[in-house]
């Protein structure tokens, strides 16, 4: 099986490292080449010879059997996948488009519509577990799509993942998914303010956290992004701006299924006005710093 992988950030280089350490052929595209080197790099410890580098990501996917995407948003998912020059174009009759990113509903109908029409199955196929999951590979994969394409290609998605599910018809990976993430937003919010709390009130932070961390409040997100709140690193491995784009994700899709999310319509205008305020590449948890100013309170270890 030949494979293209495009996007090779914090979670796409992992995967695709993971890709180049079981042996496959990989044609890799990124639009920063250090990321390509990792991955290259990688390969080449693990003694992959096969591995080489598309100077568009359409040269990439030339001729492969599966190209793998792992992209920021919609639009870029899009313009990589759809354009004159785009991956689709590239791609011979038969071959799988895995978009591993986390999408929406609409992107996902314009995808399928142009691919079906040139003979390229698609599978959406969002993840989560983590830079840290993405590197061990054990990442849950949440797929939708055909299920014999989907039969066809879990022998390779196992390579990123130990949880792959098939949940459904086209989208069902992207529904299950952006669900699935609004509680790392909700949450991260929710343990900012009872640490915020408990710290006002006279409680030492790492105190508290432990408190949470042993309590009803027990979380991923209060064992893994409370310390980096403590820390004041506020988490390196995820972006504020991608995390925004996952509230603005769920706003969207709860509009298209009606649901009505009051939380999720606060948290959203939360991680809005914090990409606003310190930019789109800081640190996701740098939303915790607008409870911060507004307390005049930094949640740091004593
Ligand atoms: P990232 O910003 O670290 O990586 C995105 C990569 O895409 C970058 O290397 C960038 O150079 C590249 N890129 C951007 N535009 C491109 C283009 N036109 N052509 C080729 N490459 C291009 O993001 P990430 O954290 O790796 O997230 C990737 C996807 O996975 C996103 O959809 C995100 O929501 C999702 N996700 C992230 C996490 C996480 O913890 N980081 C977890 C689950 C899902």
């Amino acid at each position: 099986m030949r494979i293209a992988f495009i996007g090779l950030g914090n979670m796409g280089g992992p995967m695709a490292s993971n890709l180049a350490r079981a042996g496959y052929e990989l044609a890799l595209f990124d639009l920063d080449a250090n990321k390509v080197d990792a991955v290259r790099a990688t390969g080449a410890a693990a003694g992959n010879q096969a591995i080489s580098s598309g100077a568009t990501a359409a040269e990439a996917a030339t001729g492969v059997d599966v190209v793998f995407t792992s992209l920021p948003n919609p639009k870029i998912i899009e313009a990589v996948g759809l354009s004159e020059q785009g991956i689709l174009a590239a791609l011979p009759k038969g071959a799988v488009w895995i978009d591993l990113s986390t999408n929406n509903l609409e992107c996902e109908r314009r995808i399928l519509a142009a691919a079906t029409s040139k003979e390229i199955a698609f599978l959406d196929a969002p993840v989560t577990g983590g830079v840290e999951g993405a590197a061990a590979g054990t990442l849950m994969v949440m797929v939708g799509g055909d299920p014999q394409v989907f039969a066809r290609c879990k022998p390779v998605l196992e390579k990123i993942g130990n949880r792959v599910m098939h949940l459904g018809p086209h989208g069902a990976g992207y529904v299950a998914k952006i669900s699935q993430v609004v509680l790392c937003y909700l949450n991260s919010v929710a343990l900012s303010e009872a640490l915020m709390l408990g710290v006002k009130g006279g409680v030492a932070p790492e105190t508290m956290l432990g408190i949470i961390q042993d309590s009803t409040g027990a979380s991923y997100v209060a064992n893994r992004y409370g310390p980096a709140i403590l820390d004041g690193s506020y988490d390196p491995g995820f972006a504020l701006g991608l995390a925004h784009k996952d509230m603005a994700l769920t706003l969207e899709l709860a509009g298209s299924v009606g649901a009505e999310l009051p939380m999720c319509e606060q948290v959203e205008a939360v991680y809005k006005k914090a990409v606003d305020k310190y930019g789109f590449d800081q640190n996701h948890l740098m939303a915790v710093k607008l409870l911060e100013e507004q307390n005049g309170t930094f949640l740091r270890s004593t």
